[in-house]
């Protein structure tokens, strides 16, 4: 009985080992750095993304003032149109034309200038968040070993454990389950000088004299907490 209530107590703290691998802690301690890096990414991705709008739109308006252009001289030079009046309004218009672009080229410059620290930090974001990403894999290749290794012996347990539980009487096996499942996993216990062992109170000398003259075969509990008590 006391030799399956020791593997199931081994059983326990194999599991609780497992569960309590100190490499969790640190997974989960780059997991939480992860999200952190993904929210500064995503803040600077969008500023980023936002300042490639603003260079596209504005070279959309360099390249249609360049068509305007282009179409202005050479109706000029054309030989179409011949009044001066319109010749000096087509010439004013390009002349107008040409500041605009120069203006839109300056605006569009000063936005790739925006841009390059926002990529700078895009790209140093990217690094740590594969920085984290590998960290990641060494700590869960690391708990992937452990886990192993405690399986391994958790095996061993267990199946020590349910050989010796078959050898039990059922109905002694099943108080023992029940016991042990309601009382913090200790179903049974040994009686050492008058006390039980599981809730460590002394038994009255009523109980003790009860318990030797007791036929050997008889299953014994303890009167405080009720677990077996095994002499
Ligand atoms: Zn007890």
């Amino acid at each position: 009985m006391l030799a399956v209530q020791e593997h199931d107590l081994a059983v326990d703290r194999l599991v609780h080992r497992r569960e309590t691998l100190p490499e969790r802690a640190e997974l989960a301690a780059v997991d939480d750095e992860a999200a952190a890096v993904d929210a500064k990414l995503g803040d600077a991705a969008g500023r980023g993304d936002e300042l490639e709008r603003r260079q596209t739109r504005l070279e959309e308006e360099v390249a249609a003032v360049e068509r305007r252009i282009t179409e202005v001289d050479r109706r000029l030079y054309s030989g179409e149109v011949s009044a001066s009046r319109e010749l000096q309004a087509m010439a004013a218009e390009i002349e107008a034309l040409k500041r605009r672009r120069s203006d839109l080229e300056d605006q569009a410059l000063s936005v790739m200038e925006e841009r390059e620290p926002v990529d700078a930090e895009v790209s140093e974001l990217e690094a740590q968040r594969l920085a984290l990403d590998e960290r990641a894999e060494v700590v869960q290749a690391a708990i992937a070993r452990a886990e192993a290794v405690i399986d391994a012996e958790l095996a061993v347990e267990r199946e020590t454990r349910s050989e010796l539980a078959a050898a039990l009487p059922t109905d002694l096996a099943t108080q023992y389950d029940r016991l042990r499942a309601r009382l913090g996993g200790i179903g049974a216990a040994r009686l050492v000088s008058g006390s039980c062992t599981g809730c460590h109170l002394t038994l009255s000398a009523i109980e003790l004299d009860r318990i030797r003259r007791a036929p050997p075969d008889t299953v014994q509990h303890c009167e405080q907490c009720g677990r077996i008590l095994v002499p």
